[in-house]
């Protein structure tokens, strides 16, 4: 790693010490590499004999001891119904989620810097994996979410010894209160894309992507998007991959799949927009989704309008079916923010954006096991009545 870069004005920064974004105008910091001088030494031969977790495209990720959990390397598992259709199954990973892997890579730099307290406002499972994390460091961690997130993210922070607090509305309520008390309580912000090394970790999803269809991108990828982290490493994983010379100048199309109850990024994408307006009245049973505004939305659809992809929105009842589609043809429980993507690619498919041969990962961002109460509920054997529970801004009873 050599300088971290600002996506707004470019300008560079000492990666020596901590930074969260650019002082100049707010803009997302991007670690960047001598990729020219790693790529004497480190090839795509060299990974065969590495260990099957994240941290085996350790020349291209932050310098740091990892502080690991085995995350990455996920499946990619070919669909039983459609062979070239893949399903990238993100419910594998410690803590349940993708979200293991930004947060591997964020706590593993935080400890280099020494930094004894990180705080985080999430909507669910990036709590749970910070709180996994930042115990396997011994590091405290200070949780805000949603009073209404998915009930496994509360047992689980508390299990791991975060300081949790409830907060009585969205992920962007938890992001001020974090901002507000974090300087006089010390704690180290590491909110999605407000310090560099989370999207690092995501963006190995990039690289295991190509890896795993053998240095071939697919045609599409799509993408449950919240915060967009995965989504932004992704193509920043390309261009270092194209650098490094595995792959050619070709690109998937990025496809953001959101919500109907909040898809700000579908709506800005609608509107020819380059940023997104902040979504009012969030609500949808996909917790990961309920994010008003992304902090990377420029960067999100910049990458759409580069990648000929699109972003569009799906409902709450499409996702629901999703999930038990899912589970009964694949085997995968998926969590309903991964089993949007097969809601988005369904839509897709119909409206001819994808040919049925196109080659298309679908990735399901975590396990349906962290749902239990939110698509579990009620004795209805059949997924197609409305949720009995709707979690959502203020909606949810208890
Ligand atoms: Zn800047």
């Amino acid at each position: 790693m050599t300088f971290l870069e600002c996506t707004r004005c470019g300008e560079q920064f000492s990666p020596e010490r901590p930074n969260t974004v650019c002082p100049i105008d707010g803009g997302v910091l991007y670690a960047r590499y001598n990729l020219s001088s790693i790529k004497k030494t480190f090839s795509r031969d060299a990974l065969a004999q590495r260990a099957a977790n994240m941290w085996r495209y350790a020349e291209v990720l932050p310098d740091a001891e990892p502080v690991t959990l085995g995350e990455g390397f996920t499946p990619l598992l070919s669909s039983r119904e459609t062979r070239n259709v893949f399903i990238k199954d993100e419910g594998l990973n410690p803590t349940g989620s993708f979200k293991a892997r930004g947060l591997s890579a964020a706590v593993s730099m935080a400890k280099r810097y020494k930094l004894e307290k990180l705080a985080i406002p999430s909507a669910g499972n990036a709590a749970s994996a910070l709180a996994a994390y930042a115990a396997a460091a011994h590091i405290e961690a200070h949780i805000f979410m949603p009073k209404d997130v998915p009930l496994a993210n509360r047992i689980e922070c508390d299990m791991y010894g975060a300081h949790v607090t409830l907060v009585d509305g969205l992920i962007s309520d938890c992001a001020r209160i974090v901002q507000e008390r974090g300087k006089s309580a010390g704690w180290f912000d590491v909110s999605t894309l407000k310090e560099p090394f989370r999207v690092e970790g995501k963006k190995t999803l990039g690289y295991e992507v190509a890896e795993q269809l053998g240095w071939k991108l697919p045609d599409g990828i799509i993408y449950p998007t919240g915060g967009g982290v995965g989504l932004i490493g992704m193509w920043k994983a390309f261009d270092e991959l194209e650098q490094l010379g595995w792959i050619g100048p070709e690109r998937p199309h990025m496809i953001a799949v959101q919500s109907a109850g909040c898809a700000p990024i579908s709506k800005a994408w609608d509107e020819g927009k380059d940023v997104s307006e902040t979504w009012a009245k969030a609500s949808t049973i996909a917790a990961g989704l309920r994010v008003p505004k992304a902090y990377g939305d420029y960067l999100i659809l910049n990458i759409l309008k580069k990648s000929g992809g699109v972003a569009l929105s799906v409902t709450d009842s499409e996702i629901l079916d999703a999930v038990r589609y899912w589970a009964r043809v694949e085997g995968i429980f998926a969590a309903p923010e991964g089993a949007a993507s097969l809601a988005a690619y369904r839509k897709l498919r119909d409206g001819g954006f994808f040919a049925p041969t196109d080659v298309v990962v679908l990735f399901n961002t975590g396990t349906g096991l962290k749902y239990l109460d939110v698509v579990g509920a009620g004795p209805s054997p059949t997924m197609k009545r409305p949720p009995a529970r709707q979690i959502g801004g203020i909606i949810g009873p208890y």
